[in-house]
């Protein structure tokens, strides 16, 4: 790879990892007690999508489950007391066509560094409704977590029939006097046991063939008008004072699909079985590279996994 010239004084990173989520945090770590001094660039959402889940039943090592933010507080704990440096920014555009790499950040920041190991993870999607939209914190939410609590005694309705749609669900159910699922076809896509549990829970009403065609009201949801996706038929609910979607994630790769192979959507493909790009010395860590799996355990494993490529490429490199 080509030689970057670098400005007088400029300081040059052993190892910045965008995302703060169980790969970024698990690179960290490794990295760390690998003694190359990690910068870990949080993002705009410490500790990632955990941070907005509850209870996590399935991260081995807790026989009775732990709270997504407890974890990755624990995680932030453990990392640090290695050394990591954590901050709370993130890569808004970089340039990867020389070593050392330049990262530019929203803060104003420009970083210096050998080696990148992407792990900036997904991001909740959104129907893309104006009405939607406009009323965003106000009614509609992708984080019933977050915002569960405000919805207690009215309806509410969630869309999608995935393991986030029949979890948010069952956790809504806390609150909301009826948690109406909305599914745009005749089946669930979540696993049987998330499904069992929701088509079990009396509080949630499953609705097949139908979408959100317009959320209703001017300040808050006043209601919405639903979608049978079978005949087109319109009906107005105004029963319905919550929205809160759980329909998939969006990879965050902006400032990275310039440089790096992905597919349609924007996740990055790496090179199979490790962690390594096209790009010597840039690593992809987690739900940024995974859509298969997207589990905390396989992110984190994959954390694992950029950081050994990372001291091993340092290595190859003469060391650091
Ligand atoms: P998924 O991609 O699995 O499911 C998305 C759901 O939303 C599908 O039912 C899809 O419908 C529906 N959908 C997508 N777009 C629209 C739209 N525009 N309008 C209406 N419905 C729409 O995403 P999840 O977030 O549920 O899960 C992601 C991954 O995370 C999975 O691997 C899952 O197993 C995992 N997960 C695990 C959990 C756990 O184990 N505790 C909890 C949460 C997630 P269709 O089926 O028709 O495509």
């Amino acid at each position: 790879m080509t030689s970057r010239t670098l400005p007088a004084g400029a300081v040059v990173e052993n190892v910045v990892i965008c995302g703060s989520g169980p790969a970024g945090l698990t690179a960290a770590l490794y990295t760390a007690r690998a003694n190359l001094g990690p910068l870990v660039l949080e993002g705009m959402q410490p500790g990632g999508q955990l941070t907005i889940t509850t209870d996590v039943e399935n991260f081995p090592g807790f026989a009775h489950g732990i709270m997504g933010p407890e974890l990755m507080e624990t995680m932030r704990a453990q990392v640090s007391r290695f050394g990591t440096r954590l901050e709370l920014d993130e890569v808004v555009r970089c340039e990867l066509d020389a070593s050392p790499f330049v990262l530019h950040t929203s803060n104003g920041n420009t970083i210096y560094t050998r080696t990148l190991v992407i792990a900036t993870g997904a991001s909740a999607k959104y129907l893309g409704l104006p009405s939607e939209t406009r009323l965003r914190g106000h009614g509609v939410s992708a984080c019933a977590t977050c915002d569960g609590f405000f919805f207690r005694g009215v309806e509410i309705a969630v869309v999608g029939g995935g393991d986030s749609a029949c979890e948010e669900a069952n956790f809504l159910t806390k609150f909301a006097s009826t948690v109406h699922l909305l599914v745009r076809r005749d089946s669930l896509r979540a696993s049987k046991i998330m499904q069992q549990r929701a088509l079990q829970n009396p509080k949630i009403k499953v609705h097949w063939f139908t979408e959100v065609a317009e959320v209703l009201g001017e300040k808050e949801v006043e209601g919405l008008r639903v979608r049978d996706t079978r005949t087109g038929a319109e009906t107005a609910w105004s029963n319905v004072k919550g929205l809160f979607l759980a329909i998939g994630h969006q990879p965050n790769s902006a400032p990275f699909v310039q440089w790096l192979p992905h597919d349609e959507v924007g996740y990055l493909l790496g090179e199979a079985g490790s962690a390594r790009t096209q790009i010597p010395g840039v690593f992809v860590a987690g739900d940024i590279q995974d859509k298969v799996y997207r589990q905390a355990i396989t992110a984190a494993g994959s954390g694992c996994m950029a950081a050994i490529d990372v001291e091993r490429w340092l290595e190859s490199q003469g060391g650091h």
